[in-house]
């Protein structure tokens, strides 16, 4: 642009940008070079011509949105570096003003291909920084809606046969128990691990690179620095913000609200006769649609919901059910944990009761891969051992923690739809044994609406199939965190607020001129800390594993009755009954005088040679469980009984009218995705460990001496 004007600075700008020696730079360096070049012959042409304003109000807008005061910004512009409060003030109002247009026109070129609604609550509990100022920390409560629309067609509301997608049993409980019965039981009685191992293509999170590992870790913690490396990021663009509005989405009349001003858009008349939107969504989102749905089906027009209500269809939120799986599994399991943590860690003080999501990631993590490195030798030299603890253990590591941290970064985002209903399952019968309310629920509504629409062959059931990964909550998480991020420390009022997020979404497409100023926050822990960890954990595992072996002659407590909680003698840690493996949750424990568990068992030559002890503690001889089918017929009984029983507790309360609101005692229960503290990743650094050059040496000796126990 300076060269078209005056041909003797031809050369100017390449001149400038060599003396700084580029070459010797990387390529992210590189690009900020040239822009600080850039910036210098903008500052130059300044002086003379004040209409140079692209890149001070590129400027501007960011001081603006990064909570700049007035006068902080108009002293920029005095300075020449930025154009002034009243500009960017200008250009925020019109960009605001604009948004209804520019959300319609959006939304107009996407009316060909599949609309994702995203509705969530954002809390705000920012405290004002000053102290003088008191009455500005305040909390504001909005309701953020948008769209994602990835590049597949919409979904018809009916079946070819003319059946609609709602099934008027709400959660079908025979259906669910039919499948529970005839496909999926057979495979519960294996562990996770081990089934997994029958999945091809599956990605294994010993083999990650460096970028994956920290990609794997860092899913929960929602800070913008980390999730420009989640896949997820890519699909950004499809995104848009519909409305950002004081709300709080605490009952049925919050949700519907908030959602008619969408559904009654006149461009989407046309989409909403014969297609649906989905919503993917947490607990309350599900819920509260879902009882809208229930209700307007029942009612008609006498319970004042619209009948465009019908064409949502709420979703089991994939990102949610990893949090509070995981998170739930981390305080079962407390106990263990804490000690793993002192252990792993040096640390005297113990792990908190409920430790920041980045935290509960990498102890699972590590967990995990430490079980990865000493699992051959544990099974060859435990093999059918019935001890209450090995049983315990076995359950978690090869269970339990794998399903939590594969459901959605393995299975959901690379799209392995049959996995990952398998595993849905798997972890709504984990949860329903440690009776982790809603989410025991929510997780069968949406297995008995996938498996109604495959027996209906409605297209949903192919879609959801073939994406998979579009139908993800993920991204109004993200744009949660931009506005965390963007707003942290502001003194704002709710005005403010939602101005910056329709900014936010309209800066989503070009804002890139900033991007290489601004200061990164990098994940603490290089793969090599962490492969010397998961070195420490397998260590500290084989110890463990290694005492349950020489105190599994002594004969253990078999938990009675109404017992609420176990004493795990060996390490003298007391947790929850229903940590230890389904068999001891069922009205049939497994038994220690027979080594069979058969209501019916015939097997006369009793050689145990071929017996199986499943992953749920109890043992068949392998005939007896061929007769069965390979389904324990204890647990098969037992979960049956869940499903009925949770499935019609659930319709019960979706058909109730007297009671909109989520039960109080239910609503404490769900981990929200909201994190502040999270982003800290407080004193993370002091966990990285002095480098011990004989681990892989300690770690073969302690292998060996392991398989050298008689
Ligand atoms: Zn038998
Ligand atoms: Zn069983």
């Amino acid at each position: 642009m300076i060269e078209e004007r005056d041909h003797s600075l031809k050369g100017f700008f390449d001149m400038l940008y060599q003396s700084m020696n580029p070459s010797s730079k990387n390529s992210s360096t590189e690009i900020s070079l040239k822009k600080k070049v850039m910036i210098l012959c903008y500052q130059m042409a300044g002086l003379r011509n004040k209409q140079v304003s692209l890149v001070k109000n590129q400027i501007a807008l960011y001081m603006s949105n990064t909570g700049t005061s007035t006068s902080g910004i108009n002293t920029l512009a005095n300075l020449g570096f930025a154009s002034t409060y009243k500009t960017v003030s200008r250009k925020k109002k019109e960009i605001l003003s604009k948004h209804e247009v520019e959300f319609l026109k959006y939304l107009n070129e996407k009316t060909n291909s599949l609309i994702i609604f995203l509705i969530d609550d954002y809390h705000d509990i920012h405290q004002s920084r000053n102290p003088n100022n008191e009455n500005l920390s305040n909390v504001a409560h909005m309701a953020t809606t948008m769209i994602y629309t990835p590049n597949i067609l919409p979904i018809p509301y009916m079946s070819p046969l003319g059946e609609q997608i709602h099934n008027p049993m709400n959660v079908d409980v025979d259906l669910v128990s039919w499948a529970l019965q005839f496909e999926y039981m057979s495979k519960l009685g294996i562990s996770y691990i081990n089934q997994k191992s029958s999945w091809f293509c599956m990605a294994d999170s010993s083999k990650f690179t460096e970028e994956e590992t920290i990609n794997f870790l860092t899913v929960h913690s929602y800070d913008p620095d980390f999730q420009t490396a989640h896949p997820e990021h890519k699909k950004l663009k499809l995104l848009k913000l519909f409305d950002f509005t004081p709300q709080e989405l605490k009952s049925l009349n919050d949700y519907l609200q908030a959602i008619y001003p969408f559904i009654n858009l006149p461009t989407l008349n046309e989409y909403l006769l014969k297609n649906i939107i989905p919503v993917p969504a947490d607990y309350p989102g599900q819920y509260y649609i879902r009882k809208a749905i229930t209700l307007r089906r029942r009612y008609g027009d006498l319970s004042n919901i619209p009948e465009k209500i019908l064409n949502l269809v709420p979703l089991l939120g994939p990102l949610h059910v990893s949090l509070n799986t995981r998170e739930t599994t981390m305080k079962m399991y407390y106990q263990f944990f804490n000690i793993f943590y002192k252990e792993i860690f040096k640390k005297k003080k113990n792990l908190a009761m409920k430790p920041q999501p980045w935290m509960t990631d990498l102890l699972l993590y590590l967990t995990h891969s430490g079980w990865m490195i000493i699992r051959k030798t544990i099974l060859r030299k435990f093999k059918n051992n019935k001890d209450i603890e090995y049983r315990t253990f076995l359950d978690l590591f090869d269970n339990i923690t794998p399903a939590c941290l594969d459901v959605y970064t393995i299975l959901f985002r690379e799209g392995h739809f049959d996995e990952y209903i398998s595993t849905i399952f798997r972890l709504w019968s984990i949860m329903k044994r440690f009776e982790r309310k809603n989410y025991n629920k929510i997780m069968l509504a949406f297995l008995s609406d996938v498996l109604y629409w495959q027996s209906i062959d409605h297209p949903m059931y192919n879609m959801l199939k073939d994406n998979l990964s579009s139908f993800n909550e993920y991204f109004i998480e993200n744009f949660h965190s931009l506005i965390r991020r963007y707003t942290a420390g502001k003194n704002f009022n709710i005005e403010n607020l939602r101005k910056d997020a329709i900014n936010l979404d309209n800066n989503k497409h070009n804002s890139d001129f900033m991007e290489p100023f601004i200061t990164k926050k990098n994940y603490p822990f290089k793969k090599k800390h962490l492969d010397n960890m998961v070195k420490r954990s397998a260590l500290f595992l084989i110890e463990f594993f290694q005492k349950i072996l020489t105190n599994s002659n002594t004969p253990k407590d078999i938990p009675k009755k109404d017992d609420k909680f176990y004493l795990f003698p060996t390490f003298n840690i007391k947790m929850k009954i229903a940590t230890l493996p389904t068999g001891y949750c069922t009205d049939h424990l497994p038994s220690f005088i027979s080594r069979c568990d058969h209501k019916n068992c015939k097997v006369v030559e009793d050689n145990n040679i071929d017996n199986c002890v499943l992953i749920c503690g109890h043992e068949y001889h392998f005939q007896c469980l061929q007769d069965l089918q390979f389904k324990c017929q204890h647990c098969l009984d037992y979960l049956l009984n869940g499903v009925e029983y949770l499935g019609n507790l659930y319709n019960d309360r979706l058909e109730s009218l007297d009671n909109t609101s989520i039960l109080d005692e239910e609503e404490e229960e769900e981990n929200i995705i909201d994190n502040e503290d999270n982003v800290s990743l407080e004193n993370s650094e002091e966990l990285i460990l002095k480098e011990n050059l004989n681990l892989d040496r300690s770690l073969k000796d302690a292998l060996y001496a392991f398989q050298q126990i008689k």
